[in-house]
């Protein structure tokens, strides 16, 4: 299969639009960066400030990809203590028809708001939609999460970034509510978790263009090379079950045909 058939029939679990190191990622931008990719489907979600617990996130922004007709755009919440603490029936995003909800506990505070978290995972529970959670190494390791895991085992968990590894494979093992998106993973991390079992919950994401800050090249350009080297390390069919197999399953909708 040509690169370019790949990439039209993969979702990006993991995109974003907004505020990141010192740049306005407006939606027109993105828009045109995933056109340029050729992805016709992605997840997408709001960048948010590290440590401010009081920032509302621009949800709303996400209204103008979903207008777009260039690419299925699937809506990504992303949460912040103070926008559960005001509005903790979700009533002032219910205008967007997200499907699935992000909790970022490095960006956020989490740990001081265990009552909010609690909300958050009742509403995904009520509303079925799995729940998307930074994972890296400080206090946002996966294990920290292990209770969410066992106590709401209908929710479906997508670990982003599975970092550590370890602890990536450790609860994909133990929990087969448990998910793990590999934006930013290296190969090895990604060679380590992908077991025959755990392949069915592996999903394909990029972090995109989150990218360009840390690794200082375009969007378009890592997204290409990325893609590369997943296909000669695990082959295309792999990547086909990461990026849409796997996709239908975690969101619901693994019957339909596309
Ligand atoms: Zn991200």
């Amino acid at each position: 299969m040509k690169q370019h058939e790949l990439i039209s029939k993969i979702t990006d679990i993991h995109t974003h639009y907004g505020h990141f190191g010192g740049h306005e990622y407006t939606p027109e931008e993105v828009m045109q960066k995933m056109k340029n990719i050729g992805i016709k489907s992605y997840a997408i979600m709001p960048a948010i400030p590290i440590n401010d617990d009081d920032h509302i996130p621009d949800n709303h922004g996400v209204l103008q990809f979903v207008k777009n007709k260039d690419a299925k755009v699937i809506p990504i919440l992303m949460t912040s203590p103070k926008m559960i603490k005001i509005d903790p029936l979700f009533n002032k995003v219910s205008d967007i028809p997200y499907k699935i909800i992000k909790i970022h506990p490095y960006g956020h505070n989490w740990g001081l708001y265990p009552d909010l978290i609690e909300i958050i995972l009742k509403h995904a529970r009520l509303k079925k939609l799995p729940v998307m959670i930074h994972t890296g190494y400080d206090e946002s390791e996966p294990k920290n999460f292990e209770s969410w895991f066992k106590h709401y085992s209908d929710i479906k968990f997508i670990l982003a970034h599975g970092k550590p590894p370890d602890q990536a494979k450790e609860m994909l093992d133990a929990y087969s509510n448990v998910w793990v998106d590999i934006s930013f993973m290296d190969i090895n991390g990604i060679g380590l978790i992908s077991s025959k079992k755990n392949n069915d919950r592996i999903l394909f994401g990029t972090d995109i263009p989150i990218t360009e800050y840390f690794l200082k090249i375009s969007s378009e350009e890592y997204f290409n090379n990325r893609l590369n080297e997943l296909v000669d390390h695990f082959g295309t069919e792999t990547i086909l079950k990461w990026g849409k197999n796997n996709i239908e399953k975690v969101l619901g909708n693994d019957n339909t045909v596309n």
